[in-house]
This record gives C-alpha cells, sequence and structure tokens, in this order.
C-alpha cells in the first residue's frame, strides 16, 4: 500500500525534556490512522510538526512523497486539541470566512456549508455566536470547517473529547464516511478503548516513543494467544473437576468475565499452540452444555499495556 505520509525518525525537544524520540509513521492512503497512547505521550507535538507548527529538531516529513513545504497545508485538514473559532463571530459568518480561507469561493463555500448544517442537523445555529454554544455544540463546527475543502489529509487531535457519547458516534460515522470518499484520516486519542473500531492501523506512542505499529487486524492476530472463554452448565460435578485438573496441567486456566443469566461455569482458556478450539469445545460438550464458546480478541488497551510491560 503506498503512504501518503511518511514521517522519518521525528525528535523534538522542549528544552531538557524529549517530548518525540525518534518516531517514524507510515499513514496508507485511504486509511483511518490511529495515532494511540496516554497523556503527555507526544500524539499532538508529532501532529504539529505534520502540520507545519513545530519544527522537528531532527527528521523529516513527506506528503505524497514531497518534502512538506508550506503549500502542503492546504491539502491538511487539521482540527487542533485546543479549538480556536472566532467567540463572538457568527457560526455561519465564520464557518464561510474560514473556508474562503481555504481556497474555496464564497458560492461553493455556501453551498458546501448548508449541506453540512443540513447534515449534522444544525441549521438553526447559523445566526448564533459561537459563544452562544455549548463546547460539544462548537465541535461540531470546528468539524465541518475541518473538512470542507476536502482536503487529501484530515488530522483530528483528540476529535472524540468534549462530545456526549451520541455526538460522538455521529462523527465516527462521519469520519468512515469521509475514508468511503477518498480522504486519508490520521486522529489521535488517549482513550484507546473506545474508538479501535475506526482505525485500520496505528501506531501505540508511550513516553515520545512508538512502541507498536502496523495494521490493526495484525497486529490482534500477533497477540492473540488461542484464547477462548467458555461457559458450561455442569451436569456431572465428578467427571468435570477431574478433568478441569488435566486441562489446568494442559493450558492456562482462569476465571472468565462474561455476563450469563444462569449459573454457568465460566472459564478462560489460553491454549497457546497447544491444540484447536473444536478439540476443546468437543471434551467440554462430554460434561454438560455448553452455553458459551468465544474466542477472546484483545483489545488494544490489553496489547498497549503488555507492550510497555515487556519494554520495561
Ligand atoms: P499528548 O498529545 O500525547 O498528550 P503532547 O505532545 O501534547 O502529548 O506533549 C508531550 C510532552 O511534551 C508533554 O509532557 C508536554 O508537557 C510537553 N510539551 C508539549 N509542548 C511543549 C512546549 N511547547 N513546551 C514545553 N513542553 C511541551
Ligand atoms: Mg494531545
Amino acid at each position: 500500500m503506498t503512504a501518503l505520509l511518511e514521517a522519518v525518525e521525528i525528535s523534538k525537544r522542549f528544552g531538557e525534556f524529549t517530548a518525540l524520540n525518534n518516531v517514524s509513521i507510515s499513514v496508507p492512503k485511504g486509511s483511518i490512522f490511529g495515532l494511540l497512547g496516554p497523556n503527555g505521550a507526544g500524539k499532538t507535538t508529532l501532529i504539529r510538526i505534520i502540520n507545519q507548527i513545530t519544527m522537528p529538531d531532527q527528521g523529516n516529513v513527506t506528503l505524497d512523497g514531497a518534502p512538506l513545504e508550506q503549500h502542503h497545508i492546504q491539502d491538511i485538514g487539521y482540527m487542533p486539541e485546543e479549538r480556536g473559532l472566532y467567540k463572538s463571530m457568527k457560526v455561519g459568518e465564520q464557518v464561510l470566512y474560514l473556508a474562503q480561507l481555504k481556497g474555496l469561493d464564497k458560492k461553493e463555500a455556501s453551498k458546501r456549508a448548508k449541506y453540512w448544517f443540513d447534515k449534522l442537523d444544525i441549521g438553526d445555529w447559523w445566526n448564533k455566536k459561537i459563544q452562544e454554544l455549548s463546547k460539544g455544540q462548537a465541535q461540531k463546527i470546528q468539524f465541518i470547517v475541518t473538512i470542507m475543502h476536502q482536503p487529501k489529509l484530515l488530522i483530528f487531535d483528540e476529535p472524540f473529547s468534549g462530545f456526549d457519547p451520541i455526538n460522538a458516534n455521529l462523527i465516527k460515522d462521519e469520519i468512515l464516511q469521509l475514508r468511503e470518499e477518498g480522504a486519508t484520516i490520521i486522529f489521535s486519542t488517549h482513550r484507546m478503548e473506545s474508538v479501535e473500531e475506526l482505525c485500520d492501523h496505528i501506531a501505540l506512542i508511550n513516553k515520545s516513543q512508538k512502541i507498536l505499529d502496523g495494521e490493526i487486524n495484525a497486529i490482534k492476530r500477533q497477540y492473540q494467544n488461542n484464547t477462548f472463554d467458555i461457559g458450561v452448565k455442569v451436569t456431572d460435578e465428578v467427571a468435570y473437576k477431574s478433568f478441569l485438573g488435566d486441562l489446568s496441567n494442559t493450558y492456562n486456566v482462569s476465571k472468565a468475565q462474561f455476563k450469563t443469566l444462569g449459573n454457568e461455569e465460566k472459564l478462560r482458556i489460553e491454549m497457546g499452540s497447544k491444540g484447536s478450539p473444536n478439540e476443546l469445545l468437543s471434551k467440554f460438550k462430554l460434561f454438560g452444555q455448553v452455553s458459551h464458546f468465544v474466542e477472546v480478541i484483545p483489545s488494544v488497551n490489553d496489547i498497549f499495556i503488555q507492550t510497555v510491560n515487556q519494554n520495561k
């Protein structure tokens, strides 16, 4: 897959403090790329470098194969973490003004603004001032301003913070739609668990360093360890107890946490390379009714914690 954006060996210090230490990312064309990591990891610093707001001390960035230059700003839609709109300007006026700064003529800007205001169901805000809107409402305006000129690269820094769950979902859907239409999207978040379904590629950043990156399903496959959550309504207690003893000698067995309405035995079994799920299932069937048999897919958050611990 060809990369739209590549950041190569980026380092950035603020005085004695290293905010980014030799970080590289390669963002495939047409992907949704999640820049994930806790607060203070360096995500915003990297995003600001990509937007030419901050200069790196070391490393370089290319867009479509060309070193970043001033004119590339037109090709990027950027929604900063610190949202900035003119508080006392009317919403509609402001959206048209900012769209024209990005190269749209007034007629086209009006047409697109109307489309987005209808789509996000906020037509009645047109004549309000930004200061009359809530934080989440202002953020919707900022979102429209970011995407309206249809740049090939969209960068959202913590796009979901400040949104309630309904609006966060709305924005998620819009981001998916933008990818369908051909955009490439980078977004950052410290809330890894809530957004992983959105990304097809991720980079995990921790304490100024990239600790893992790649295609999300490939990463998950690598970290998945043939692990299953099993629920069984045991009918033959004695035989089951002895079976469980054997099982614990072969596999890593622990209690599983999942919801059921009955009083099933709940186990998590990590098989690794020893055995297949079908074999396991057929053994359990001998001792009762199997009500639950689900492969455990590691979350990005689990993978993050595991990788951080490995690198200690
Ligand atoms: P993230 O977005 O992952 O939460 P940031 O990139 O904002 O992290 O910040 C990474 C670290 O760099 C933080 O410890 C932050 O305090 C520091 N930092 C960021 N910008 C500056 C700056 N302009 N001056 C000094 N320190 C900064
Ligand atoms: Mg940040």
